[in-house]
């Protein structure tokens, strides 16, 4: 069965095309600028590029775009759209109303419109590729797998703000956690590397990436996440503050900031970017760290150590676990950060083997020392690949594997 696997951003779509069950991508690619003068379309396949560059007005265009790339006679996959079967769609906020993906009725479209205040940027473009696919697809199983699904198991001692009752009630003010198809993919690896069977394990997940987020896992389901009502809360990010006093936005309002433009700031020009002043790319840092530039080594050094704290937080949580995962661009290919972040844990059973952490980049492996009480895994995220397995379970009317 083939399924194309879309995420749509306001102005751009990542998609994917796979063979299911085998699991193989036969072609991704990526329409950026949507609506802007030059739109532009980029298509790989076995390391082939296929570029278009031409005004995308919006993303029934951009879906036509896609169409005709997959179709390319010479440098497509496919001979026509009815080859693909079912879509699968991400979409950032579930709310609290999807524990798990599902095929996308009217009912289904409402709620994640519903859901649209607490995600304004997202959900509505998700839905807007929603829309133009059905349009494009016809009678296909459309699929939404949302970010917040797999942490809806968080207990309410963990995702409640401790702010009066009414806030939750009246304006649904809670934890809800991102990243979820990241951490479900690797938590299930996880186990399988530990021969667990998948709710049986505890785990420290840390997505760090553009975004960066922790999760703590008991019985193979998010008990917590880093992450609160909105993605900015939790670690230090390349751009996002992550945690900090509620107090200096008030402190920074009385100073003549804006509202719009503290959320910009907090959003865009903190984080790695903001402390470092230089770039909000841990591979640009660590080479001007070692060229001598000071702020970016201090940067790098925030960024673990807000890290480390969550690491003790979470396994104070769970009372110890199996193992911690890394995973995300940052997590898979920066031996030099995970040596950082895990630097002086030993005490807590986390032991690194330098040897086997430097030579695990962009590969699954284990980098802990053999003796070690906690395992330490880099597992290379598939959250593309999670989303076309619960689409094709979905679509094959199987139930959905949580
Ligand atoms: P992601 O959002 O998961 O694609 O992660 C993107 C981020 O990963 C980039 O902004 C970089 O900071 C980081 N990254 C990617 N490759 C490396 C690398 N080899 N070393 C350090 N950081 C990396």
């Amino acid at each position: 069965m083939k399924i194309l696997v879309l995420n749509c951003g306001s102005s751009s779509i990542k998609y994917q095309l796979f063979e299911m069950p085998q699991n193989k991508v036969l072609a991704k690619g990526l329409v950026q600028r949507i609506g802007e003068k030059q739109s532009q379309a980029l298509q790989t396949l076995n390391g082939f590029a296929f570029k278009i560059e031409e005004k995308i007005a919006d993303h029934e265009q951009a879906m036509r775009c896609i169409e005709k790339m997959l179709t390319d006679p010479a440098k497509g996959v496919i001979a026509s759209l009815s080859e693909i079967e079912a879509c699968g769609h991400r979409v950032v906020h579930g709310g609290e109303i999807f524990t798990g993906s599902v095929i996308c009725t009217e009912e289904v479209v409402r709620e994640i419109e519903n859901n649209a205040e607490l995600a304004p940027l997202h959900n509505p473009a998700n839905l807007t590729g929603i829309r133009a696919a059905e349009k494009m697809f016809g009678d296909i199983p459309q699929v939404a797998c949302f970010d917040t699904a797999f942490h809806q198991s968080i207990p309410q001692t963990a995702y409640l703000y401790a702010l009066p009752y009414e806030m939750y009630e009246k304006h649904k003010i809670r934890r809800y956690g991102f990243h979820g198809t990241s951490h479900r993919y690797v938590a299930r690896a996880a186990a399988e590397m530990l021969r667990k069977h998948k709710y049986s394990v505890d785990l420290i997940t840390c997505h760090l990436g553009n975004g960066c987020s922790v999760a703590a896992i008991k019985g193979g389901k998010s008990i917590d996440t880093s992450m609160g009502l909105t993605p900015l809360e939790g670690l230090v990010m390349g751009t996002r503050s992550g945690d900090l006093d509620p107090a200096i936005i008030f402190h920074l309002i009385r100073k003549g900031y804006k509202a719009a433009e503290l959320d910009n700031i907090l959003n865009k020009k903190s984080g790695l970017l903001g402390i470092s002043r230089l770039s909000n790319d841990v591979r640009d840092l660590q080479q001007k760290e070692e060229a001598g530039q000071t702020a970016a080594g201090l940067a790098l050094e925030i960024f673990a150590y807000r890290i480390k704290k969550y690491l003790g937080a979470y396994l104070a949580v769970l009372n110890g676990c199996d193992a911690v995962v890394f995973t995300g661009g940052i997590g898979e290919n920066s031996s030099a950060m995970r040596r950082r972040i895990l630097a002086g844990l030993e005490n807590l059973g986390l032991q690194v083997d330098d040897n086997k952490n430097m030579a695990v980049i962009g590969k699954t492996g284990e980098i802990n020392t053999s003796g070690a009480r906690i395992k330490i895994f880099v597992i290379p995220t598939d959250e593309e690949g999670a989303i076309a397995r619960d689409t094709f379970a979905l679509a094959s009317e199987k139930a959905v594997v949580v």
